[in-house]
């Protein structure tokens, strides 16, 4: 993986509310706590601990936000993937725990924003839309979740022509929209937890990859040309780290690509997306779309390709984007990118031990907005010595994926086929 990279050519770089250029680390330095990776998993534990007095180091490899967290659709969306998995593990009280787990990001998020004034276009509202009479029946059936929990926020069930009327589309069969879940910029929201962890006192270096784990009662971090000792070390390199071959063996890397239109009038607002909602399918090859806080159309999918030419993504989902929207057949589109999502086995999040003082996050499945927020909180709580929710994910061996490493790409385009043909039944 190529190191020291400027951002993506995403939408969100070309509005990022700022530009970061924190240091490069150099010499020997020590710290509470040094935290692997500024995406949203590294950020959100530092600032926690930040706000608890540790001090803490970040190293990451390119910028800030430079990994899926800077990249990603925007969408925030409760729950934790693989959450009946998880549930089954628990017992008892599991489910209502987990539930409530499913929600804990969306809290932090929410209060983070208020707290330190993150302007990142945070807004409410989103629907699952259907597409086969069995999405329905998932999602009745989440709807009977949303009822049995008390669920304290908005939502309903939408009919076939409700769905028409508030997406401008006749490709989907209902939707149920829940207003808790909602969108934002989430480049500016790395970049504002980065920024409220740095007033704290943390510190940040950029263009830093790390290059090796010393263990030992402290932990030293090496990069080429300095080292950070710590009391614990966070690995939150997710899908954009290769310095621990055991991590890499149990997540499988899938890309996912987003295009950004220009900025759509006012009448076409009003034609497709009159409530400001983000929008997901429930394929495994799924379509996700939403507007941006300056109305351009941010419509997201997976293909099977490795690289990150804006032409060949574009190529790639206009067409399927006007299977939607024919009426957006002339509309120009600015933006093409893509990223890696880290997605494990059997759908759940990944966190553990690889020393008594090393521990790591990763492979939320597409699910990254919301669980990075409560993954940060848990992995601080560990720092801090409690392992009541970290243990809910420890407990569950991760699946390990043979020939992963090896054969990364024909796995990621095998994955894609067999994926393709589940979503055609
Ligand atoms: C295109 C796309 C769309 C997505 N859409 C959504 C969505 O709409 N909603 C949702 O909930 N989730 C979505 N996701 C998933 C979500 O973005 C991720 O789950 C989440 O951002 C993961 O955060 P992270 O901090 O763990 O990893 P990342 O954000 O990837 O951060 C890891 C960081 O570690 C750094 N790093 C790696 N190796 C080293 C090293 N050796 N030394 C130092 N630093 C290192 C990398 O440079 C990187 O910045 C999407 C992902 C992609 C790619």
């Amino acid at each position: 993986m190529a190191f020291k990279q400027p951002h993506t050519a995403s939408y969100y770089a070309a509005s990022a509310n700022h530009q970061t250029d924190y240091a490069s680390l150099e010499g020997a330095q020590s710290a509470d706590v040094c935290v692997i990776g500024a995406g949203f998993t590294g950020i959100s534990t530092a600032l926690h601990l930040a706000e608890r007095g540790y001090s803490v180091s970040i190293l990451e490899a390119n910028k800030v936000g430079w990994g899926a967290s800077g990249r990603n659709g925007g969408q925030m969306i409760g729950g934790i993937s693989g959450e009946n998995r998880l549930a089954a593990s628990l017992g008892g009280d599991g489910e209502r725990r987990l539930w409530e787990m499913g929600w804990a990001g969306h809290d932090i998020i929410r209060e983070r924003v208020a707290t330190y004034s993150i302007d990142c276009d945070l807004k409410f509202g989103y629907v699952d839309v259907a597409i086969k009479p069995r999405h329905i029946r998932d999602l009745e059936s989440y709807y009977e979740q949303l009822q049995k929990f008390n669920f304290p926020h908005s939502y309903a069930m939408l009919t076939k022509s409700e769905t028409q009327n508030l997406l401008g589309t006749d490709t989907y069969i209902g939707a149920l929209r829940n207003d808790a879940n909602g969108h934002l910029h989430p480049l500016n929201l790395c970049l504002g937890e980065a920024a409220a962890a740095v007033s704290l006192g943390a510190t940040i270096y950029e263009n830093s990859p790390v290059i090796d784990i010393k263990r030992g009662s402290k932990a030293t971090v090496v990069t080429q040309k300095g080292s950070i000792t710590a009391d614990f070390v966070v690995l939150a390199g997710n899908a954009y780290h290769f310095l621990e071959p055991k991590l890499r063996g149990v997540l499988f890397p899938v890309n996912s690509f987003i295009i950004g239109s220009e900025p759509l009038s006012d009448d076409m607002v009003k034609q497709i997306n009159p409530d400001d909602l983000a929008v997901c399918d429930p394929n495994y090859i799924l379509e996700y779309f939403r507007l941006s806080a300056d109305k351009r159309l941010l419509f997201g999918g997976r293909f099977t390709y490795f690289g990150s030419d804006p032409e060949v993504i574009k190529t790639n989902l206009i067409p399927r984007l006007l299977k939607i929207y024919p009426q957006l057949a002339n509309t120009k589109f600015d933006f093409g990118w893509g990223g890696t999502i880290g997605v494990t086995a059997n759908r759940v999040p990944q966190m553990g031990k690889l020393a008594p003082n090393i521990i790591y996050s990763q492979g939320y499945s597409g699910h990254g907005v919301n669980v990075t927020h409560l993954a940060g909180k848990i992995l601080a709580d560990t720092v801090g010595g409690t392992l009541e929710q970290f243990d809910v994910f420890a407990d569950i061996k991760p699946i390990w994926i043979p020939g992963q490493h090896l054969f990364r790409n024909q796995m990621v385009a095998l994955g894609m086929l067999y994926y393709k043909l589940v979503d055609r039944l």
